[in-house]
């Protein structure tokens, strides 16, 4: 067994280098040794997958540079079992981690629903490369199905029919299309969705997904190629440990993010569920795993002994390379009237990537 040691002797594990990880291990990092377990090179920088599917670049850091500065070790393994009473956490490499303190970041994957077919036949869209792949390999342009009608779904969908006009592309919802938005985000979306020539199936829930296309409840829709948007999971990892966990799978952390169950444990980003006083239980999010990571690395060096605290204040979304929308919100999250559309959404959805790639540096 190994693992790097503080000054002080304290071994810190962050396990997952996305927003949270990465963000919890820089904290640490400033003055304690962290070993940070996670297998890519590079930021996996999910916000922008929707461009890697549809074909645009993938200049995204390496996880070293972002670490430099700080005393990390990043190990590319995967963890694959977390032995909480004897604290260490057992890799894919065959190796074992000790621990005093972990940092749980193994974020959340998109989730299949169970829906019959959807895993042989659908391509989730963490396989962003498959999917700019298949397009490209395709003889002729056909039809494609963007399933699930949230943020991810719209940006994937107005993304891939602004690069790719010869498709077809459709956008599969179980309710409306982007039906959490103030009526007036809605009404852009619907207007940037017909102006990109993408079908718009509501209330349309997936029964099976076949290699030709989609059974739903509203009939059945063709499609040569199907990406799946429909909703995040949780990493199964936290559950089977046994850590406590809510319905979804969300572990149950403290207002210092810890767990509730095991207190050497933080849990950050989508991994947790997070619950903020006059807020309520945080969604998954860029916008929540970055400041969580944020707050767990400036705890662990010493630089807050607070409570955790957030307070909503927008949504955005791109919308193909010209357009986006910038959505505000209460604190708690529910829709303001007020939007901003068109070049303005753009540019505040791209200054907002900027910022979390600069929060990472
Ligand atoms: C296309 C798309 C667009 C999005 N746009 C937005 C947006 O505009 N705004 C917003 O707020 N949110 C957005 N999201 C959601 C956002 O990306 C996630 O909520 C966010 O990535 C969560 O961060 P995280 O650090 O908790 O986890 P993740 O980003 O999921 O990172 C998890 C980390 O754990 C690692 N890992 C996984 N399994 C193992 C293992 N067994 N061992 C070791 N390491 C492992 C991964 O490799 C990764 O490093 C978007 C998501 C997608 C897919």
């Amino acid at each position: 067994m190994s693992s790097s040691t503080s000054s002080t002797g304290k071994r810190i594990v962050v396990l997952g280098a996305g927003y949270a990880g990465l963000t919890a291990a820089k904290g640490a990092g400033r003055h304690h040794r962290v070993t940070l377990v996670a297998p890519e090179e590079r930021l996996l920088h999910r916000i922008r997958q929707h461009e890697a599917a549809a074909g645009r670049g993938r200049d995204w850091p390496a996880i070293a540079d972002l670490a430099r500065g700080r005393t990390i070790e990043h190990r590319r393994a995967r963890a694959v079992e977390l032995d909480l009473a004897g604290r260490k956490v057992a890799l894919d490499d065959g190796t074992s981690l000790g621990y005093d303190t972990l940092v749980y970041a193994l974020g959340s994957r998109t989730a299949w629903h169970d829906v019959p077919g959807a895993a042989e036949h659908a391509h989730p869209v963490e396989r962003a490369t498959e999917v700019r792949r298949l397009i490209r390999e395709a003889e002729h342009p056909g039809t494609l199905a963007v399933v699930g009608g949230g943020a991810t779904g719209i940006e994937l969908a107005t993304e891939l029919a602004e690069a790719h006009p010869d498709w077809r592309v459709r956008i599969v919802a179980a309710g409306r299309v982007g039906g959490t938005y103030s009526p007036k985000g809605r009404a852009h979306i619907r207007r940037v969705l017909d102006r990109l020539g993408v079908a718009v199936h509501e209330n349309a829930t997936v029964t099976e997904v076949t290699p030709d296309g989609l059974r739903t409840t509203a009939g059945p829709i063709e499609a040569g190629l199907t990406v799946w948007a429909a909703s995040l999971e949780p990493h199964p990892l936290a559950a089977q440990a046994g850590l406590a966990v809510d319905e979804r799978g969300r572990a149950l952390v403290d207002d210092h993010l810890r767990s509730r169950s095991h207190p050497d444990v933080h849990v950050v980003g989508d991994a947790a569920a997070v619950t903020v006083p006059g807020v309520g239980t945080l969604r998954m999010g860029c916008a929540t795993a970055l400041p969580q990571g944020q707050y767990v690395g400036r705890l662990l060096d010493g630089r807050t002994a607070k409570p955790f605290s957030f307070r909503y204040v927008v949504q955005c979304l791109s919308l193909g390379r010209r357009d986006g929308l910038l959505q505000l919100v209460h604190p708690d999250d529910s829709m303001k009237p007020t939007v901003l559309t068109g070049t303005a959404g753009r540019l505040a959805k791209a200054g907002i990537v900027s910022v979390v790639l600069g929060a990472l540096k």
